[in-house]
């Protein structure tokens, strides 16, 4: 049960990357593949269309629901690819391609999230234990075998270190992420 509220959390997280102009642009699209295929296209057509008015209707809906999905994902990458390190015009620009294919292959490749050192704002991977640039420690580790530690440990799980003869002691250096 927690761990489905935790994805729900993330989840929401990242719904919040999507920007507004995203969401407009989304409700736009919508509207103007339906009015294109509802109001202009049967204007010009001389043939009525002979699918059923149900399906019909399942379609025109679908494609102006996946306009609408491209816009919010297009939105979605610019504010998510920065943070990966990746170029946001070119798969913002790749997820125009046909059938979500491009939106596919973003979310297939996009590189993990890249955090930055709190003391000089160099680029860190999640498994760093010290910043490569300053040595400001990341995250907490043993004084011992320098190998990861919970802030709320006693010992080392690896070695059997006392951590709180460290010093300074791994728990009172790692910030929580
Ligand atoms: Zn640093
Ligand atoms: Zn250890």
């Amino acid at each position: 049960m927690g761990d489905t509220r935790q994805n729900q959390n993330r989840f929401s997280d990242e719904l919040k990357l999507i920007p507004r102009w995203a969401v407009v642009g989304a409700l736009l699209a919508f509207v103007l593949v339906e009015y294109y295929f509802w109001v202009v296209l049967p204007g010009q057509s001389h043939h009525p269309s002979r699918l059923p008015f149900a399906l019909r209707f399942y379609l025109l809906i679908s494609w102006g629901a996946l306009a609408a999905l491209s816009m919010l994902i297009i939105g979605y990458i610019s504010n998510d690819a920065p943070r990966r390190g990746m170029s946001a015009q070119l798969w913002m620009i790749c997820v125009i391609i046909p059938g979500g294919v491009g939106a596919a292959l973003y979310f297939l490749l996009r590189q993990p999230i890249l955090a930055s050192c709190q003391a000089c704002g160099a680029h860190i991977e999640a498994d760093y234990h010290y910043c490569p640039q300053c040595a400001y420690q990341i995250t907490a580790c043993c004084g011992n075998c320098y190998r990861s530690a919970r802030v709320t440990d006693v010992y080392c799980v690896h070695c059997g270190h006392e951590l709180s003869t460290d010093h300074p002691p791994a728990r009172l250096h790692a910030f929580s992420r």
